[in-house]
């Protein structure tokens, strides 16, 4: 860990219904970090596109507009309060309009450059969990400890289906398009960094993948003689 940095900086992605927000909010939580939604962000801008009646497939509209929106976010472990412009839209960014274009508006290359700037200049010093799809990747590449959360299709959208109310089926296959979507757009795509703990959450609780993610953390903070 260095300390030096203010905290160590932990890299948490995955896809969508990975349980990585209830896990991420969880270790930081425990170890008295901040947090950081970089999802939320990503949904925050495709809620101000929207309410400007952009188009969200027109992705030279979107590059011109979503670097200049203000946005607010908060960091501390609990779900993420977001604004545009000052206007609150923590409810809004879980609705289906914006999930169903999210993916379409975070493919875009100036959405990303402007969003990973950001997310690096909240990142700071460090002291904080980050969560996303390109954390360990292309935000926080010398991150102290990079975790890939997975969990297969099925499970992952009964957990999506619980926490929106909404049908199994048409979760899993709205995840299922949003995973293909994120891992095959040629801009920072969904990915495994190839030095990530992976964790599959599919017969894991939260508890035991917070606790295995702990245990990495103490292990990489260990000096090398100490390692087992
Ligand atoms: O994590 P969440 O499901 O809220 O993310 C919503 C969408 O934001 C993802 O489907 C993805 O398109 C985008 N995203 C991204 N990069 C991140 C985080 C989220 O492209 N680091």
């Amino acid at each position: 860990m260095r300390a030096d940095r203010g905290g160590p900086v932990i890299a948490i992605d995955g896809p969508s219904g990975s349980g990585k927000s209830t896990v991420a909010r969880a270790v930081a939580t425990r170890l008295g970090l901040r947090y950081l939604d970089t999802g939320a962000m990503y949904r925050a801008a495709t809620a101000a596109v929207l309410a400007a009646g952009i188009d969200p497939d027109d992705a030279a509209a979107v590059a011109a507009y979503v670097p200049g929106v203000e946005l607010e976010i908060s960091t501390e472990p609990a779900p993420a309060r977001v604004s545009a412009g000052g206007s609150d839209l923590t409810t809004e960014i879980r609705g289906p309009a914006v999930t169903a274009a999210v993916s379409a508006v975070s493919a875009v290359p100036a959405v990303r450059a402007a969003m990973v700037a950001r997310q690096r200049r909240l990142i700071g010093a460090g002291g904080i969990v980050v969560e996303g799809r390109d954390i360990g990747t292309v935000v926080a590449p010398a991150a102290d400890l990079k975790v890939f959360l997975t969990a297969d299709p099925a499970a992952r959208a009964a957990r999506r289906a619980l926490e929106t109310d909404a049908d199994v089926g048409r979760t899993e296959a709205d995840l299922a398009r949003r995973d293909r979507l994120d891992t095959s757009r040629a801009a920072s795509p969904l990915a495994q960094a190839p030095d990530a703990l992976v964790l599959d959450s599919t017969d894991l609780d939260p508890d035991a993948v917070v606790a295995e993610i702990l245990a990495a953390l103490d292990r990489a903070a260990a000096p090398a003689g100490q390692q087992p």
